[in-house]
């Protein structure tokens, strides 16, 4: 039961039902120019009134540090803070540390990610030998170092490139039983992809609520780039569309935001108990699709 004091977690307003979330994902800034659209970003994003915010975090030591500095500066404007953890390139002992450090800035949700090698999601993993070998088992890390935080994990609409269907249910219940209470998606594009997974992942008798996670098209050489950082194949329906208009930026982001739209209100009609929008710090694309999705689906966000 929730203490009166205590602000409700994510899990807290996923297991209330009634309504769905809307989140945005940011990433800490690297450079003085970031730092201006990081925050501009946020300004303008604050209105939108989301349900929680999360920092990715970087695979080196000032990386890191600038994840906890951006989540610590997020939390203390009010925002409910998810800091992301990856166990690339990471001890068990700095792993520790950072999640300790997370708990005595107030960060009491965290995204526990495995990481990809420095070739990205298709390059094989290695662990490090004082590291650990998976996400399932840094849930267990954050569940001993932090027991009163709200875990998060990472699940895979279009499969995981090391994956398969049936593995990568398999692995988000393990996460479950290891101590997450919810997951956000990889980028996708295809909705029947998130309800087969919810349907996997509920014929193993597993609750965990799945977000989807959306990142828009605006510009036809994201195209490409989805593929070299997450592994997510665009489909060729929605390459196609966009080929259409590919001479004319404005309309292939036009088209993007709309795809984005049509995806997000087949999730949410599908049951999404959520949206979780990668902002790549700027605030036009996300704010744009989250109006055009209120405005197809209004009554949903309470
Ligand atoms: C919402 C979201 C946020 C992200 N944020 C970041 C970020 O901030 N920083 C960053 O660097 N990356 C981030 N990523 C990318 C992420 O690091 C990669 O997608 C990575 O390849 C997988 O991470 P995971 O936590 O799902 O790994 P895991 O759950 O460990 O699974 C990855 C693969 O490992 C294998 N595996 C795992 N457990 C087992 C098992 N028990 N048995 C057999 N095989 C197993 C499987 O092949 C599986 O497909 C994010 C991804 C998502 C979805």
């Amino acid at each position: 039961m929730t203490s009166p004091t205590r602000k409700p977690t994510i899990a807290d307003l996923l297991a209330a039902g009634g309504r769905r979330l809307h989140s945005f994902e940011f990433m800490p800034p690297r450079s003085e120019e970031d730092v201006y659209r990081l925050w501009s970003a946020t300004d303008a994003l604050a209105p939108l009134d989301p349900d929680f915010i999360s920092v990715t975090y970087g695979a080196n030591g000032s990386r890191r540090d600038r994840t906890l500095r951006c989540s610590q500066h997020m939390v203390s404007t009010g925002l409910r803070t998810v800091g992301h953890l990856t166990a690339v390139d990471q001890g068990v002992a700095d792993l520790e540390r950072m999640v300790a450090d997370y708990a005595d800035s107030g960060i009491d949700h965290i995204l526990a990610i495995r990481g990809d090698m420095p070739g990205g999601a298709t390059e094989p993993w290695v662990a490090r030998a004082d590291g650990l070998p998976n996400a399932t088992e840094l849930v267990k890390l954050v569940r001993r170092v932090h027991p009163e935080a709200c875990i998060g994990v990472g699940a895979f609409p279009d499969t995981h490139p090391a994956g398969s269907p049936d593995l990568d249910a398999r692995i988000l219940v393990d996460k479950y039983e290891a101590g997450a209470s919810f997951a956000i998606t990889q980028l996708f594009f295809v909705a029947d992809h998130w309800s087969r997974l919810v349907e996997r992942v509920r014929a193993l008798g597993c609750p965990i609520p799945i977000i989807p996670g959306i990142m828009p098209i605006t510009s036809y050489g994201q195209i490409c780039r989805f593929t070299e950082l997450a592994g997510t194949v665009v489909p060729d329906e929605v390459v196609a569309r966009v080929d259409q208009v590919k001479d004319d930026k404005a309309a292939v982001r036009r088209v993007g935001i709309e795809m984005a739209a049509e995806l997000c209100c087949q999730l949410l009609d599908a049951g999404a108990p959520g949206l979780h929008y990668f902002t790549l710090n700027r605030s036009r694309a996300t704010t744009e699709l989250h109006a055009m999705v209120t405005r197809l689906r209004p009554g949903l966000w309470g």
